[in-house]
């Protein structure tokens, strides 16, 4: 069992209510009740009757996108405005002006610098903190057994 929902105000269309037309280009359209079939029939338009869902989506009335979700993403580096890329328009002589290809490919370089500055920053929380440790034990565990073996010979 399925529950559809209606084409005109995109409430649930459970199993045994409402209609179904299917137009002949073979296109559903459910309808939950009569009176979405009956303003359907009327040739209304979903988005500009008030009471449907399509409606309050078009006009603002409906949160379609969280903006909570905004509030939690992390913020904690200053969005930086870069001198150097900015503030030398009106100089002619300057290599902005002449030539802005160069600039952007700085621009990009500083990106790049700023990317891997970060990452290495923040290593801890990609690389397993014992990570590589192990290795080293290993290897002193041999040097060591290596040099009991050693004193054992003499
Ligand atoms: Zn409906």
């Amino acid at each position: 069992m399925r529950i559809e929902k209606c084409y005109f105000c995109s409430g649930p269309v459970y199993s045994g209510h409402g209609m179904m037309f299917v137009r002949n280009d073979s296109k559903v359209f459910r309808f939950c009740r009569s009176k979405c079939h009956k303003n359907f029939k009327k040739k209304r338009n979903p988005r500009k009757t008030r009471w449907t869902k399509a409606f309050r989506k078009a006009t603002g009335k409906e949160l379609t996108v969280d903006n909570s979700l905004e509030f939690e993403k992390r913020r904690n580096i200053p969005v930086k405005y870069r001198r150097e890329l900015w503030n030398k328009t009106g100089n002619k002589k300057n290599e902005s002006v002449m030539r802005p290809h160069m600039e952007l490919k700085k621009g990009k370089e500083l990106e790049k610098a700023d990317a891997i500055n970060e990452v290495k920053k923040n290593i801890h929380l990609i690389k397993a903190p014992h990570a590589g440790k192990a290795r080293k034990m290993e290897e002193k565990m041999v040097e060591k057994l290596q040099e009991d073996v050693e004193m054992g010979e003499d």
